[in-house]
């Protein structure tokens, strides 16, 4: 972890003043973007707690947001085996990428996100259909209570396997679970994101 008294451990001169530096959203870890920072932007970053790149197209200190009011609230500063490039974990406000996207990574679909997060982004793309081929569409035209009744089940299931110890099931159980506990979320509005904070919270 990197702060305002070890920072002189980041190797800039081995990178020519510029280290790459990688914005990992603090709870879903969804990669963010990428820029660089010099000496400057990190100690602005730690001062502020607002996260600044070097930009080399403005060839001045950035505070991602300036303009946009798309900031990165940092919430912690990482660096890598042979410190020569920056992990930064933050929470963004608003989309990240200046073409409205969360990440500058967003792809159609969302593969390059870890795991969970890209299937609560299928979920928020499926559109309610009562005649669908999609589960999930079918599900959610039947309201959250449905969803809401499902994670019951789900859960009972995964209770039944772990109490008989059959492992597989379990497996499989915990699938379901998951994947329905996200289509409750999101037929009551709710990120999965918000459900990590109150994770966090608990934490600190
Ligand atoms: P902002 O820092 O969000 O106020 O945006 C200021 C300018 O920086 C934008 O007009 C873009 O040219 C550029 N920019 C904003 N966000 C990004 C990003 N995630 N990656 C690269 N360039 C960006
Ligand atoms: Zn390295
Ligand atoms: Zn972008
Ligand atoms: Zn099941």
């Amino acid at each position: 972890k990197i702060t305002q008294a070890n920072l002189q451990s980041i190797d800039f001169a081995k990178q020519q003043d510029l280290v790459p530096a990688i914005v990992q959203h603090a709870f879903s870890g969804t990669v963010l973007m990428q820029g660089y920072m010099n000496q400057a932007a990190l100690e602005q970053t730690l001062a502020s707690e607002q996260v600044t790149f070097f930009s080399r197209s403005k060839q001045r200190l950035w505070t991602k947001g300036e303009s946009s009011g798309h900031t990165l609230q940092l919430v912690s500063v990482h660096t890598d085996c042979d410190q020569d490039s920056i992990l930064v974990l933050a929470l963004p406000q608003g989309p990240t990428c200046h073409l409205g996207t969360e990440s500058c990574f967003s792809s159609a679909d969302h593969s390059e996100q870890p795991m969970l997060a890209q299937l609560m982004r299928v979920v928020q793309q499926r559109q309610a259909n009562a005649d669908s081929k999609s589960y999930t569409e079918r599900l959610l035209a039947q309201g959250s209570k449905r969803a809401a009744q499902k994670v019951g089940e789900e859960g009972v299931e995964v209770a039944l396997a772990a109490a008989v110890g059959d492992r597989e099931e379990l497996l499989n159980e915990s699938a379901d679970l998951l994947y329905h506990l996200l289509v409750v979320l999101h037929s009551e509005g709710l990120e999965l994101n918000q459900v990590l904070q109150v994770l966090q919270q608990r934490r600190a």
